[in-house]
């Protein structure tokens, strides 16, 4: 069984309430080997919800208190983001997943990419809170990114 990002699934969870829907992925929820996680949703935000970035670090300062998340607008998100990388780690600790798939370059779910915080489209290396939480407990974590370049072919939808 997988743990995957519910957007690459097909489910429409991201801020804007749309989703990254992934080929192969949703082939794989379709089949019963996917398990859809939402830790934004998870965390208690709603959707869709304000845009947000980690500002002063990645996922990992997050969850040592060195760095925020915040909304464009300056509202501090922090524990919500928290308790949903807290509630994505229960849900792997029951599944015990093969592999962790995660949508890349998000403040929860991002791998090796996240957005700098200046709200201006800028990646800078580093994980997402939730990445950081379930790798500081074991689990590993790849990327869409990487699990397409793993499988094959590239998705079309890959980057819409
Ligand atoms: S928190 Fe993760 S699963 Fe939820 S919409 Fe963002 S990238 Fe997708």
């Amino acid at each position: 069984m997988k743990l995957v990002s519910s957007c690459l699934i097909g489910l429409c969870a991201t801020w804007r309430a749309k989703d990254n829907s992934h080929s192969k992925l949703v082939e794989l929820m379709q089949s019963g080997k996917a398990i859809p996680v939402c830790p934004e949703q998870m965390g208690g935000l709603s959707t869709p919800r304000a845009m947000a970035e980690i500002v002063g670090g990645n996922g990992e300062d997050v969850l040592d208190g060195r760095a925020r998340v915040m909304t464009r607008e300056g509202e501090d998100v922090t524990s919500e983001y928290i308790r949903g990388a807290e509630e994505t780690l229960k849900i792997a600790r029951m599944v015990k997943p093969e592999e962790i798939i995660l949508k890349e370059n998000s403040p929860s779910c991002g791998v090796r990419w996240i957005y700098d915080g200046t709200f201006k489209g800028n990646l800078i290396g580093g994980s997402g809170v939730t990445t950081a939480l379930l790798r500081r407990h074991g689990f590993t974590v790849v990327s869409d990114q990487e699990f397409e370049a793993a499988s094959g072919a590239e998705d079309p939808n890959l980057y819409l």
